[in-house]
């Protein structure tokens, strides 16, 4: 990805921190992600009196994508931190890791962190999920069932 690209979406991505709505923990993130077809989908945390409803940035860009059709994705990119302050990489959360297995090729999609337009690192996301899980698995398990039943 081209570096004024990235800095296209760390920019979108910082402007999602302040729709943040963070009363328990005052820890913001934002996210921009880019669908194949060029189409950037945003998000934030949002966060819940009872603790667990709370969604992160990242998969409400992605079920914003998603329930819009889009299921092709090439990047994200997340930005975070108290206050929206951002002093360090705001890596994505285990569940959205695996967010981004269902949709994501885990070799070619790819995961911006960023502190500023200057400061970022691009990861791969079987860089961040190393054997991750996903539908291919699945699809292997139904290849094995059939040669099974043909035996
Ligand atoms: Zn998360």
């Amino acid at each position: 990805m081209e570096r004024e690209q990235i800095q296209s979406l760390i920019r979108t991505a910082v402007e999602q921190l302040p729709r943040a709505y963070v009363p328990y923990s005052r820890f913001r993130v934002g996210a921009a992600l880019l669908a194949k077809d060029g189409k950037v989908y945003t998000g934030c945390n949002v966060e819940n009196a009872a603790y667990t409803p709370t969604n992160c940035a990242e998969r409400t860009a992605f079920f914003k994508a998603v329930s819009e059709g889009v299921r092709e994705f090439s990047a994200i990119c997340v930005v975070g931190g108290p206050d929206g302050v951002l002093s360090s990489f705001t890596p994505p959360c285990g569940v959205c890791r695996q967010v981004m297995m269902e949709f994501c090729d885990p070799e070619q999609f790819e995961i911006i962190l960023a502190v500023s337009s200057e400061d970022y690192q691009v990861f791969r996301l079987k860089e961040l999920i190393p054997m991750g899980f996903g539908p291919a698995n699945l699809a292997e398990q139904e290849k094995r069932e059939v040669q099974h039943a043909e035996v």
